[in-house]
Formats: structure tokens, sequence, C-alpha cells
């Protein structure tokens, strides 16, 4: 029972030494090598049992090793030698996190901006109810992972500062707590775009803390063979 059962690359490993997680929680211990895996997921697990990490240490591990890849290099590698300062370009993250609130979607980043520590992979995080120039400014410094709540994503889509056509990687925490709030509409949108990669190609996980028929119909929608986990 250590993280060390799972290759995740030395920096992410050295990362988690530096947060001073010693063990892995259960969601962690069974959740981790089924993303690894690249199997879609739909967990079911509540907020305290370390689900964040159960997700973000697979997620970032994998964005590391594959690398940027030629397509999405242009976009996501370039923009600070484009004209001497960061240029005003569209990101295209490689991970997108949807959360409900503001809170959990910066206790993500939060979690996020540690184990990214000296990789070079730069996190984000965009919600409503504050500045959006402020968020726009941080984005255009590039972002290799998303964290957002739905709403703000929309918009940040409608005035083109972010496309996820090299999103390999998407997530949704906190599922049920998103369609309660009233997020299906804004969920739907940014899934089922066209320019996102459709499920199969994308590796998709859900958590929820309840498994509602409404959670159900939306793993179909989204998830491609799930391996359904309950801790
Ligand atoms: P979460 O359920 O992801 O919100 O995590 C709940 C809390 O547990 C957070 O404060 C984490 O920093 C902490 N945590 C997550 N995984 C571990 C672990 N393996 N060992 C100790 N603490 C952890």
């Amino acid at each position: 029972d250590s993280f060390h059962d799972v290759d995740m690359g030395e920096i992410i490993m050295g990362n988690i030494n530096l947060t001073r997680y010693t063990c892995p929680t259960p969601v962690q211990k069974h959740a981790i090598p089924i993303i690894k895996s690249k199997r879609d997921l739909m967990a079911c697990a509540q907020t305290g049992s370390g689900k964040t990490a159960a997700f973000l240490l697979p997620v970032l591990s994998q964005i590391y090793s594959d690398g940027p890849g030629e397509a999405a290099q242009a976009h996501c590698f370039s923009h600070t030698q484009d004209s001497g300062r960061y240029g005003r370009r569209k990101q295209y993250p490689l991970s997108l996190v949807l959360a409900p609130t503001r809170e959990l979607a910066l206790q993500i980043y939060d979690e996020a901006r540690k184990f990214a520590y000296r990789s070079r992979l730069r996190p984000c995080v965009v919600y409503g109810g504050a500045d959006i120039g402020q968020q726009i400014r941080e984005l255009e410094r590039g972002c290799h992972l998303l964290v957002a709540t739905p709403g703000r994503l929309v918009d940040m889509m409608e005035r083109g500062k972010i496309g996820l056509d090299y999103c390999n990687y998407l997530i949704l925490d906190e599922a049920d707590r998103m369609l309660d709030m009233g997020f299906e509409p804004q969920i739907r949108r940014i899934v089922e775009q066209d320019t996102m990669p459709p499920k199969g190609v994308r590796q998709t996980m859900m958590f929820s803390a309840t498994f509602p028929k409404e959670i159900q119909i939306l793993a179909r929608d989204f998830l491609e063979d799930y391996i359904f986990l309950a801790v």
C-alpha cells in the first residue's frame, strides 16, 4: 500500500513526498491504477476521501509523460516565444476538471499546483463571481490543466479564450452537486461540442457522492465502457 506501486514518474513522485501523503486512501488505491490503465471511470466517493489526488496524480503523470503532442505543441508550448510577451492566444488545455463551486475549484487547483511543482505543467482555475480579466491574463500565461466551474468555462469558450480540441482527459468532480445546481445544460454544452475529443478518444472520469438515475444517464452519455468504483 504505497504510491510507489504505480509508476507516476520521478517529478510527481517527488511532489507526493513533499505533500507528506504516505499511504494512499482507498479511493486512491483503486482509482489510480484504473486511470493509469486508460479506462473510463465512474467513482462514487465522498468529500474527504482523497478523491482529488485520486484523479490529479494519474492525469498529471499521464499528460507529463505524453508530452505536448504535435498538434497541441503549436498552441500550448510556444506562446512565450511569440512576441516577447505573453501572446494573447487561445489556450488549449490537455486536461479539464469541472467542479460545482468556486471553493471546490480552488481546492482542486491548490492540490494540482502542489503535484505539478517543477513539472513545467501549468494548472489554471476559472470560476464565476470573480474578475474575468484577471483569469484571462492567468490563462494567457499557459494552461495545461484547467479547473473550471461550468458557467465560467462556457463564458471563456464564447470569448474564444479556451479551446478543448486537445483535451484528452476530462474529469467531472462532484457530478451530483453540479446537476443539483442546474449545470447540466452548461456541462452538456462543454462536453458535447464538436471540437471536444469524443468519448472513447478522450479518457473521462466522473466522481459523485451518489449514483441516482440522472448521474447514470450522464455516465452513459459521457463514458465509454467504464469501470464502476464505489468506496
Ligand atoms: P479530498 O477528498 O480530495 O478533498 O481530500 C481530503 C483531504 O485529505 C485533503 O485535505 C487532502 O489534502 C488530504 N489527503 C488526500 N489524500 C491523502 C493521503 N493519501 N494521505 C493523507 N492525506 C490525504
